[in-house]
């Protein structure tokens, strides 16, 4: 596996579509369970991650993961646009000016994004975040070489339908209590689209 500067600016771009497509879903998932804005703040904020990058020419996965993860941090808003562009300022930092990115590389980028979101929203697995899609996605990708476009696909889809018996301890949903037992996180739901996307690149 090997992502280049256009493989990325394409997840993005797949991301964003998957953002915009399910925009309402997203919101009517953060209306069960938190403010009804995660739709809004999403779509919001990888439609001007797309705009941006297709606007620019980016020497290396440094640089177009880093404008991805500030465009990120500033436009989606609320609790979870730090925590987004987190994820993809540690993987920018850990792709340290290569022109692709290598699966090595990719693998332990997305270990350090796991630990950034962590420390930046003080969560771990198990509290209904998006912590339990990106914790899960990094595990598969450090313990397995070789894996398709479906198995990605198929392990995010789970991670997220797992948050669904969770209950809240972070959070707008933690407000809940037992109460936000039964839904799916909306974090959890866009990382899986996040996912979904690089399935897609990665399987051509
Ligand atoms: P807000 O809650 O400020 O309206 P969003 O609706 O955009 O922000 O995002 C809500 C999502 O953010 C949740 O579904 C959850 O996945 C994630 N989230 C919220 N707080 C935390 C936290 N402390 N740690 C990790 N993820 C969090
Ligand atoms: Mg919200
Ligand atoms: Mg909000």
């Amino acid at each position: 596996m090997e992502l280049t500067v256009q493989d990325i600016v394409t997840w993005i771009e797949k991301a964003n579509e998957k953002m915009q497509a399910n925009k309402e879903y997203l919101t009517t998932l953060d209306q069960e369970i938190g403010d009804g804005d995660h739709g809004i703040n999403m779509a919001r904020g990888f439609q001007e991650a797309a705009a941006k990058l297709a606007d620019n020419d980016y020497p290396d996965a440094e640089a177009v993961l880093k404008d991805t993860a500030m465009t990120l941090m500033s436009k989606i808003g609320g609790a979870s646009g730090p925590l987004f562009g987190t994820a993809f300022l540690k993987m920018s930092v850990a792709s340290k000016e290569a022109e692709t990115l290598d699966y090595e590389t990719f693998k332990h980028g997305l270990k350090e994004a796991v630990e950034g979101i962590k420390q930046r929203g003080k969560a771990t697995e198990g509290e209904k975040t998006l912590v339990d899609v990106w914790a899960k996605m990094a595990d598969l990708f450090n313990k397995e070489t070789d894996f398709s476009a479906d198995k990605i696909a198929d392990e995010a889809n789970d991670a997220m339908e797992q948050t669904k018996d969770m209950m809240a301890t972070k959070g707008r949903a933690s407000y809940f209590k037992e109460r936000s037992i039964g839904h799916i996180d909306p974090g959890s739901a866009s990382s899986q689209y996040i996912f979904t996307a690089l399935a897609e690149v990665i399987g051509g």
